[in-house]
């Protein structure tokens, strides 16, 4: 479903048609890309992806509503950057009727009693991948008829997708839950059935958006378990490093094989155990990240801290992609490739694409 070599990646953007994508995009069968895994790991980039269908000859306007989700990418990715550790909390208001720190079993174990999510469930730990109307559903569900806080839930999506990106995990379900917009999202079970193809009656969400909005936590959503998720890194190698050389820092965040592609470097692929320990991901995952990893010529896997990695380069010229989570990176930043030029935190989205859709537009 998610090949990685790098060619094939190209390929898939080369393939994907987005003409029909903003009238099928939220439906379970929608003209989707499927790159999110790609952008978010930092193989590709949103400006790559934009780049390439205006080359194609595609209309800005036939082609804006896509454009406007990849802009979405880039909106969280700034708050991220503006806001960092407080995007960990709730963000604009605090979450309203919540009864619990914990994971709902009933998603855990995909047994909410609603098919197509407990299937979509099954699959995201199968493929890595959910859809994205999906993850709205299954968020609501946690959250809001559940009851639970967003923080764990978000972490358990986050620990099973390919694309695992935190400030479009975190920001996203703070904004299903209502601390990160202003009322919570809620769907029923008619808006399933629409959107996901399926005929269930008699659920707990079969019944009008007002019930859904006063209901108490339903019997099958009240059990919660506690999580303790957890990271198996790949087992420290022996790196050989070449001293005379700068050196490329790579992470689960940027594994861009066009990244200072033609100068003589030694490459490594940095995985910080401290980090994995506070964003876990799961094996799937990092086998996506090590697979990945082969489209970079020489690359080394340093299992370790960035500051026992520097010890052992023994000299100055590191270089990396600027990243929320790079802050305690020493040496030289490079910018990462953006749609557009508008940085900074705009309280809300539309805000901020109206400055990016001015400059993009063609
Ligand atoms: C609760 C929840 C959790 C989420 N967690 C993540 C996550 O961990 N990682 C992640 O990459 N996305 C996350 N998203 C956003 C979105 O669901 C995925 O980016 C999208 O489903 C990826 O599939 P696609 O590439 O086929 O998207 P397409 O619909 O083809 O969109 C094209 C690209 O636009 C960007 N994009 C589209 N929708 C969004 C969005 N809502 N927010 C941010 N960028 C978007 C992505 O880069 C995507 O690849 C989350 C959404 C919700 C509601």
């Amino acid at each position: 479903m998610f090949p990685t070599n790098y060619n094939d990646i190209l390929e898939r953007i080369d393939n994907f048609n987005p003409l029909p994508y903003a009238k099928t995009r939220n439906f379970a069968d929608g003209a989707v890309s499927r790159l999110s895994p790609y952008i978010s790991r930092g193989v590709i980039s949103t400006q790559q992806v934009f780049r390439h269908l205006k080359a194609k000859g595609h209309s800005f306007e036939s082609i804006e509503k896509f454009v406007q989700e990849l802009a979405w990418r880039d909106y969280w990715q700034q708050v991220w950057i503006a806001k960092g550790e407080a995007i960990n909390h709730d963000l604009k208001h605090t979450q309203g009727d919540v009864m619990h720190h914990k994971m709902p079993t009933a998603l855990l174990e995909a047994s909410t009693g609603i098919d197509v999510l407990d299937s979509a469930i099954n699959e995201l730990e199968e493929t890595g991948y959910m859809h994205n109307h999906m993850r709205m559903y299954v968020a609501s569900v946690a959250c809001n008829q559940g009851k639970a806080h967003w923080f764990l839930p978000a972490q358990w999506m986050y620990y099973h997708l390919l694309d695992a990106d935190w400030a479009s995990n975190a920001l996203s379900w703070q904004w299903v839950a209502g601390s990160n917009s202003n009322k919570k999202y809620i769907a029923n079970q008619e808006n399933i059935n629409k959107f996901f193809h399926s005929k269930q009656t008699g659920t707990f969400l079969d019944t009008t958006y007002e019930e859904i909005a006063q209901m108490n936590c339903p019997d099958v959503l009240s059990e919660t378990t506690d999580l303790n998720l957890q990271s198996e890194l790949p087992k420290t190698q022996q790196i050989q490093l070449n001293v005379n050389l700068p050196t490329c820092v790579y992470n689960e965040y940027n594994l861009d094989p066009e990244w200072r592609i033609n100068e003589q470097a030694n490459r490594v692929l940095l995985l910080e155990p401290e980090r994995f320990a506070k964003y876990p991901m799961g094996n799937k995952t990092i086998q996506f990240v090590s697979d990945l990893a082969k489209n970079i010529q020489g690359l080394q896997v340093f299992v370790g801290s960035f500051d026992s990695l520097k010890n052992i380069l023994g000299n100055e010229r590191i270089y990396y992609k600027e990243h929320p989570l790079n802050k305690h990176y020493q040496g030289i930043e490079d910018q990462r490739d953006w749609l557009s030029s508008v940085t900074g935190y705009y309280p809300s989205f539309f805000k901020f694409w109206n400055k990016c859709r001015k400059e993009i537009k063609y």
